[in-house]
């Protein structure tokens, strides 16, 4: 299945341990500036300029997907390599992942046909970009950082208006049923690259950050994208290895609360898939065999939009 095996790519890359040679002859570099941030996004592999500029844009607006509310990236400077190679893969995006040597660089390999359309459509780029919100985090943090951007990949894109929301809701459903058809295993931390963990880092990760998310809106008045929005930028360093433990604690110290780190000791040993109930309860997102049905109730429908809508110019301080 096109999507799993995707997923399983992703799993075993995303964690920064690569590094990509690079082509100077056929580099294009284009600057994207927010605040004081940027990102420097290049391409290489194509030198048609209509190719170039098409995939700059693509990037740049999966990127400013994941801008936090503040309206700064996470990081004062990360690095963006597109390459396009030939590829049978049905994604438009065969290949993405984080790097964190010497200095914070995004990855994409992007399919030598993929249109822009095919490449709009696609989670990878978000993903990716989700992944410099986070410090490196070591094997036995591997699922909160690909839970944080598995999290991420279908509400920003939906909050940017490149996914409907209720498709991102389905999506977001049928990646908890990918993780809880994994079945049991070893304790979350300890999964560290096992490929047959790879279902339930990503989804029982993702259901720690939904909880999370759910919980600060509900009790603290503030919300997820806020709290590591204020944590990057007292804190976040985009190379530095953090323990998982140390992460957590500085987002209850960046939030003023007890959160984080009092769930993260929950969820760092469960050996099953987390239950969803109290979250999906909240959403009011209730199953129907393969599908998922939305409550229409006043509550649970402003919680839904909440987490999908455009972040308000009034947001962004
Ligand atoms: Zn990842």
């Amino acid at each position: 299945m096109r999507l799993r095996s995707r997923l399983l790519v992703a799993g075993l890359a995303c964690a920064g341990i690569v590094s990509a040679s690079v082509e100077p002859d056929r580099r294009q570099v284009h600057i994207v500036r927010a605040a004081n941030t940027t990102l420097t996004v290049e391409v290489v592999g194509t030198d048609d300029p209509a190719r170039v500029a098409m995939l700059q844009r693509w990037a740049e607006e999966a990127a400013r997907a994941t801008l936090p509310p503040s309206g700064r990236f996470p990081l004062g400077t990360a690095h963006v390599r597109i390459r396009e190679i030939d590829s049978r893969d049905d994604s438009p995006v065969p290949w993405g992942q984080t790097s964190r040597d010497d200095a914070v660089s995004v990855l994409l390999y992007v399919r030598r046909d993929a249109t822009d359309e095919e490449l709009r459509a696609d989670w990878t780029a978000v993903h990716e970009f989700s992944h410099l919100a986070h410090p490196h985090l070591g094997d036995r943090g591997r699922w909160l950082a690909e839970g944080l951007a598995s999290y991420h990949q279908n509400l920003l894109r939906a909050r940017a208006g490149l996914l409907a929301p209720d498709e991102a809701w389905r999506r977001l459903d049928a990646g908890f049923r990918r993780g809880e058809a994994a079945g049991p295993g070893p304790a979350l931390d300890a999964i560290g690259r096992r490929r047959d963990g790879t279902m339930r880092v990503y989804w029982a990760g993702a259901a720690y950050w939904l909880e999370m998310d759910l919980a600060l809106r509900r009790d603290h008045g503030t919300t997820l994208p806020e709290v590591l929005d204020r944590h990057a930028r007292c804190c976040l360093d985009g190379t530095a290895r953090v323990m998982p433990e140390d992460f957590v604690a500085a987002l209850d110290r960046a939030a003023g609360i007890d959160l984080f780190a009092r769930r993260y000791r929950d969820y760092a040993g469960i050996t099953t898939f987390p239950s969803l109930d109290q979250s999906y309860r909240a959403l009011g997102i209730a199953r129907e065999g393969d599908a998922i049905v939305l409550s229409v109730s006043p509550e649970t429908r402003a919680l839904r939009e909440a987490l999908t809508a455009p972040l308000r110019p009034a947001a962004r301080r």
